[in-house]
């Protein structure tokens, strides 16, 4: 297949979806490069979690985020890291407290404007595949494919707290069904470019899916099969 030099592949849904590992394969296989625009949020969570501010006080996190540098490097491994003002925070954001602080800073518009700026200008070049939750209706609206991926709440608690259970941080199926309810509710409700399938995405209930099967129906609707 002819790949065309400013491809965006986007890919959205909500937490515990299981989009971070179908768009890092999808990505490998077509030869593309990865952005993970959830790490963003929680990178600037972890800010925040260690620099203790009121985030409704534009003036107090406008300064907050001015001293705040994002960047990403893919590693040997094609391991997407990610850099908070030069330290490598990959695996200091995965925690239930900072999925919970993400989903309150991304109501946020101060913090939204200056992410998306960053993700756009990462998207200038094409050839990507980006994973978030306003991917298709808002960053990339002309992104020539976007996918939405969808799962009951049990699913997707049952595969975040798998994924919990690798670094020791598995909170129990209630718990989690909890926590996924409450970020739901606020991802979806927020003023600021809440989730939601775009008018023009295919729609994919993983429910019932492995991932490679989600993975395999991506590839082939971008190969046109
Ligand atoms: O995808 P992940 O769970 O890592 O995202 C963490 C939080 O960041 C989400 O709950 C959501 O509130 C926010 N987010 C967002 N827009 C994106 C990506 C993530 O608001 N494009």
């Amino acid at each position: 297949m002819k790949m065309e030099k400013d491809l965006i592949i986007t890919i959205d849904g909500p937490s515990g979806v299981g989009k971070s590992t179908v768009a890092k394969s999808v990505a490998k296989y077509l030869g593309l490069t990865y952005l993970d625009t959830g790490a963003m949020y929680r990178a600037i969570a972890l800010q925040v979690k260690r620099n203790p501010l009121n985030i409704n006080n534009d003036e107090e996190l406008s300064s907050l985020l001015a001293n705040t540098n994002i960047k990403f490097v893919n590693n040997e491994d094609n391991v997407l890291i990610i850099f908070l003002n030069n330290e490598d925070i990959t695996d200091k954001i995965r925690s239930p407290e900072i999925s919970r602080l993400s989903s309150d800073v991304a109501t946020k518009n101060l913090v939204r404007k200056k992410l998306v700026e960053i993700q756009k200008e990462i998207g200038l070049n094409g050839n990507i595949v980006v994973e978030g939750r306003d991917m298709g209706t808002y960053v990339f609206p002309d992104a020539k494919f976007k996918f939405y991926l969808d799962a009951t709440i049990e699913e997707r608690a049952k595969r975040r707290n798998n994924q919990l259970t690798q670094s020791g941080n598995n909170i129990g199926a209630d718990n989690m069904i909890k926590e996924i309810e409450l970020r739901d509710k606020q991802d979806k409700e927020r003023l600021e470019s809440p989730l939601h399938p775009a008018p023009n995405a295919v729609i994919i209930d993983t429910t019932n899916l492995i991932a490679d099967e989600v993975i395999n129906r991506i590839i082939a609707e971008v190969k046109g099969e």
